[in-house]
């Protein structure tokens, strides 16, 4: 886990101050390791950071959770309310919030639990309400030093992964076996944690997010391997190509799709830059992809922010007219998808620099052989 920065909560509170947000509201999760550094487990019991305009921040949490919270040094940042097993914690959070009047504007954390946004709402009849990631987007978006650089480091470990999957590609073998031996080297290249592996070979390969199963790989079949894990907090997420028995015994139209791709994909890496809208990434891949007749074949969006989750704004989607600026993260992941016949995808996370951008991904782009001799 890479340590907040002390100043993102003053940065969170100046943030609220200008959209007159009153008060955030984070349950655990990613905003709450941002705000605060606290990797805090999700429970039945409340664990709320209010993080107030005005600078008076408190972190409720369970009787049991709080020597784990002041071991973090939580205590030295915000005021620690401790819930017993007895006690009302929405009431302990609207005495909290008290002297913020009859009428407060609160953010409120986008994924806590129905349970605990209706405790709150009980609580504070009179307030209003608008998600936290009002607030949290803006200032997670925009990645500092220490985040790029724990991003990098996740970059050149999944690269690490990728360098010996074609030596597991061999024909006979499950998706699912080899999304287990993918597991093990994810953890041994240096990440703390998993977060998916997608092996879709063949014809499975046409669904974007094809969970590895039991169908058994055979020369010819193409394969679309996409996988992440965390370094620090930071996300992976990476995806190449293989071709079992290696590129030449690949399905008619394979290859020449493949070399529009990319051809696309390397067109909207180098339309990266500050000031560019996010949804113009997404058109360059787009018209690129459209131009040669593979339009309709390009299911989704071409990419989403990545850092502490493994999607996160900026989403790289018609309609996002946020202009990129340094220190931003995202994949850019345009894909073609042909139903029953093949899949292809190609995935690489950049960072926005002054003046263009870094890719964190390195690995060749063009399809790679897969279970032969090398
Ligand atoms: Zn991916
Ligand atoms: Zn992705």
């Amino acid at each position: 886990m890479t340590p907040a920065s002390p100043d993102r909560l003053d940065r969170a509170a100046a943030t609220m101050g200008a959209d007159g947000v009153d008060a955030l509201l984070v349950g655990p999760g990613a905003n709450l390791r941002y705000l605060i550094g606290y990797d805090a487990p999700l429970l039945e019991r409340l664990t709320l950071l209010l993080a107030r305009a005005d600078g008076d921040h408190a972190l409720v949490v369970p009787r049991l959770e709080a020597p784990r919270a002041r071991d973090a040094g939580l205590d030295e940042h915000v005021d620690l309310v401790v819930v017993d097993e007895t006690d009302d914690p929405f009431a302990l959070v609207a005495d909290r919030l008290a002297a913020l009047g009859r009428r407060p504007c609160l953010a409120l954390g986008d994924r806590l639990w129905a349970t605990f946004v209706l405790g709150l709402q009980e609580a504070l009849p009179g307030a209003s309400w608008v998600r936290a990631s009002t607030v949290t987007a803006p200032l997670r978006m925009r990645k500092d030093a220490a985040e790029v650089d724990a991003l990098r480091r996740a970059g050149r470990a999944i690269d690490r992964v990728h360098a010996s999957v074609g030596d597991l590609l061999r024909p006979g073998r499950t998706e699912a076996e080899v999304a287990a031996d993918i597991g093990e080297r994810i953890l041994a290249e240096g990440h703390e944690a998993v977060s998916f592996i997608v092996v879709a070979s063949g014809p499975n390969g046409a669904s974007p997010h094809h969970e590895p199963g039991q169908r058994r790989l055979a020369v010819g079949d193409p394969v679309v391997v996409d996988i992440g894990g965390t370094v620090d907090g930071y996300g992976s997420d990476c995806t190449r190509d293989y071709v079992v028995g290696g590129p030449d015994a690949a399905p008619e139209g394979y290859l020449a799709a493949h070399r529009v791709l990319e051809e696309a994909q390397d067109a909207a890496c180098r339309a990266v830059r500050p000031g560019v809208p996010a949804e113009e990434i997404d058109a360059v891949a787009r018209a690129h992809l459209a131009a040669a007749g593979y339009g309709e074949a390009f299911v989704h969006r071409t990419g989403h922010g990545i850092g502490l989750e493994e999607h996160e704004e900026p989403y790289l989607v018609e309609g996002n007219r946020t202009p990129l600026a340094e220190g931003m993260a995202f994949s850019v992941e345009p894909g073609i998808y042909l139903e029953g016949r093949f899949g292809q995808r190609i995935e690489d996370i950049l960072v926005v620099t002054a003046d263009g951008a870094e890719r964190l991904n390195r690995r060749d782009r063009a399809p790679a052989p897969a279970g032969v001799a090398r």
